[in-house]
């Protein structure tokens, strides 16, 4: 795990090359420009009168359809996954695409001409912490088609994926973690490929006039046609790679996780993207506690203390905020960047030991014990911890409301409490605890 923080990067300075588009066949020239922090990507047109632009965001997303459409208002800008998975992939946060068209120059159909670019204008680090999207908890989508993407949690951003043609023919499969040595060595140079069957239709139709052989290849029933032999056994999974990099880069937060991808699609990845962009407006919006559990009374930081021996930094609830019954209760832990444990644990990707959270639980059922005994003359150890479960990391910002219940005090020396901590209306770890208790 690395152990310093990451930080957001631009480009060194402005870049530009020419080419021609997809899909209209003109000759379009892209220019990279460097951009200030939290600025994110963002496509501008300039042969449009006052140069608009447009976040590349997937709130903006309009097309999925062979290739990926942005745009804001009446303005469009096609094909924008290649140019935005070099630049996320490459470790670009913050940039203007200019171009003079709706569309990028196609290059050979892969990522190869962005990442030269990319290379040629350097890449330099700004001074505010990239933006994370954690992922906690499994998140899927699937279409009828046999699309079916996963997103686990994982410290790092890796992809998995297969790929396979009508028939399964070109069946392939390859798994990675995504980095900028690796992008640009195993995924950048994998073009892009076609059915012959799907693209005939829009030949006919004269609506790729851009397509040629040297910036696709074709796939005919078992023929596989293209101006320069395959540059990897497996390019068709390495180029479904790039466009889910270049598709949740819509997301505008760096992904930490591992995306499993059955015959993924640019509708399949903006789906999954807008599934990604949900979840985190929704934690955003959450972090102040929606449910306060009820009950009577409660203990503030003073009345905790006086209870429990311990302090900082081993007092692991702020108050007791309700006792429902006499052996019912609920105490308040907030989690800030600020608690010692997340210096090392983890310095780039913090969250809150579990172990931490069983401990919570321990001092909020022996408040509860203390509360019957009536006396705090002795000292409660822990005996065991039994169906300890974690479910959820708990990370800085969230609030934990820490539940104990006493099921079973055998005499004055034994006794039992079935605990659980929740973040946002979901359990994140429970445990059943069993103490004894000593005089001092
Ligand atoms: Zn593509």
């Amino acid at each position: 795990m690395a152990s310093t923080p990451e930080f957001q990067q631009t480009l060194g300075k402005p870049a530009s090359f020419s080419g021609t588009a997809l899909h209209t066949g003109e000759k379009v020239t892209l220019k990279l420009q460097p951009a200030p922090v939290d600025h994110g990507i963002k496509f501008k047109r300039k042969d449009l009168q006052d140069e608009p632009t447009i976040d590349a965001k997937i709130e903006n997303l309009k097309q999925v359809e062979r290739a990926t459409t942005i745009g804001e208002g009446s303005v469009r800008v096609h094909t924008v996954e290649h140019v935005l998975a070099a630049l996320w992939a490459m470790g670009v946060d913050n940039a203007v695409v200019e171009m003079d068209a709706n569309e990028p120059p196609i290059g050979d159909g892969s990522a190869q001409g962005y990442v030269d670019l990319i290379r040629k204008a350097g890449v330099t680090p700004q001074d505010e912490p990239r933006k994370f999207f954690d992922v906690r908890e499994t998140v899927h989508v699937e279409s009828k088609t046999g699309t079916l993407l996963i997103l686990l949690p994982d410290d790092k951003f890796r992809i998995s994926c297969t790929q396979a043609g009508p028939n399964n023919r070109f069946a392939q499969f390859l798994s990675m973690e995504v980095t900028p040595a690796g992008f640009e060595r195993e995924i950048a140079p994998a073009r892009t490929f076609v059915y012959y069957e799907d693209v005939k239709p829009l030949m006919d139709k004269n609506l790729i006039k851009g397509g040629s052989l040297e910036n696709a290849i074709v796939v005919r029933g078992e023929a596989v046609l293209s101006k320069e032999p395959l540059r990897f056994a497996d390019e068709f999974v390495r180029h479904k790679i790039l466009d889910i990099i270049g598709d949740l880069a819509l997301v505008g937060r760096r992904i930490r996780g591992h995306v499993v991808a059955v015959k993924p699609s640019h509708a399949s990845n903006a789906q999954l993207a807008r599934s990604i962009t949900r979840e985190q407006t929704r934690r955003s919006a959450v972090a102040a506690p929606r449910t306060i559990p009820s009950g009577d009374g409660g203990l503030d930081t003073d009345q905790v203390m006086q209870i429990l021996p311990h302090r900082f930094p081993f007092l692991m609830v702020d108050r007791i905020i309700s006792f429902e019954t006499e052996t019912k209760c609920v105490g308040v832990k907030t989690v800030t960047i600020n608690e010692p444990f997340f210096q090392g644990h983890f310095p780039s990707h913090p969250v809150m030991p579990g172990v931490l959270q069983v401990e919570a639980m321990a001092q909020v059922a022996s408040i509860l014990l203390f509360k019957l005994a009536k006396t705090t003359s002795r000292i409660g150890y822990f005996m065991s911890a039994d169906e300890v479960k974690f479910r959820k990391p708990v990370l800085p910002g969230d609030t934990i409301f820490i539940h104990a219940e006493l099921t079973k005090s055998r005499g004055e020396r034994l006794a039992k409490a079935k605990c659980h901590c929740v973040v946002n209306d979901a359990i994140v770890s429970e445990a059943e605890l069993m103490f004894t208790f000593l005089d001092k």
